[in-house]
C-alpha cells in the first residue's frame, strides 16, 4: 500500500464507523407501530446504539421465548432492559439484547434489538430469519397473566402482517431445540391452539384492538 492510499483510507475510517452507527440509530424509527399496541420504542427506554458487523436478515418466522429468570413484581423493567443490554454486550459479546421485543409483567411491549439483524442464542438453533419475542420472567414457575398473553398475541399479529409470516411459522423456542423455553405456563397457549385461534381472529379483524 502506498502512503497516499493509506492516508485516504485513514481519513475514511470515521465516515464508515459513523454510517454504521447511523444505520442502527435511524432504524429505531423504521417500524410504524399502531398506537394501540403501545410499543415503547428503543428511544423511550434508554437503549444504547452500538456498532455491528452482523449481516441483515429477512424475517420469515416469529419465535416466542421467556427470559428464563424469575421476574419479581417490584423489579423495574426499564432498568432491567438497560442492564441486560449492557450485560449482553460486555459479557456475551453480542451486538445487543438477543431478542427483538420484550414484554413485561404488565403486558408492556418494548422494542429491543433492531429487527433488521438476527438475534442471538445460547442454544442449538439458528435464529436467522426469526423475529424473537421474549416475555420477561420464568414461566416454568411463574403464571402468565392475561395482560401478557394479550400483548403477546397483539404483537405477534402485528409482526405477522408486517413481515407476512404464515401461521405455521409462529412457534416457541422449544419447537426448534432442546430447551424448556418459553416455560410450561406460556407454552400451553401454543399447544392448546389459543394463540393460533386468536391470531387468525386478528387477521380477519384487522388492527390489534388493544
Ligand atoms: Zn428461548
Amino acid at each position: 500500500m502506498t502512503f497516499k492510499l493509506f492516508f485516504i483510507l485513514l481519513a475514511l475510517l470515521p465516515v464508515v464507523a459513523c454510517s454504521k452507527r447511523e444505520a442502527l440509530e435511524s432504524e429505531t424509527a423504521a417500524i410504524d407501530y399502531p398506537a394501540a399496541l403501545g410499543v415503547v420504542k428503543r428511544s423511550g427506554w434508554g437503549w444504547q446504539p452500538g456498532d455491528t458487523t452482523l449481516a441483515r436478515h429477512k424475517v420469515s418466522k416469529i419465535t416466542i421465548h421467556h427470559g428464563g429468570e424469575e421476574f419479581p413484581k417490584d423489579k423495574d423493567p426499564v432498568l432491567y432492559l438497560q442492564n441486560f443490554q449492557a450485560w449482553c454486550r460486555t459479557e456475551k459479546n453480542w451486538m445487543d439484547n438477543p431478542y427483538h421485543f420484550m414484554i413485561d409483567l404488565e403486558g408492556g411491549i418494548y422494542e429491543t434489538r433492531p429487527i433488521i439483524y438476527p438475534g442471538d442464542t445460547n442454544t442449538g438453533y439458528d435464529p436467522t430469519g426469526h423475529a424473537l419475542i421474549c416475555v420477561m420472567g420464568n414461566y416454568e414457575v411463574q403464571i402468565l397473566s392475561q395482560a401478557q398473553l394479550a400483548a403477546l398475541i397483539d404483537l405477534t399479529a402485528f409482526l405477522q402482517r408486517e413481515f407476512e409470516v404464515p401461521a405455521n411459522a409462529v412457534k416457541a423456542h422449544k419447537d426448534y431445540t432442546e430447551t424448556l423455553c418459553p416455560g410450561k405456563d406460556l407454552y400451553r397457549y401454543l399447544e392448546d391452539g389459543t394463540i393460533r385461534a386468536a391470531l387468525s381472529q386478528k387477521k380477519i379483524g384487522g388492527v390489534p384492538d388493544r
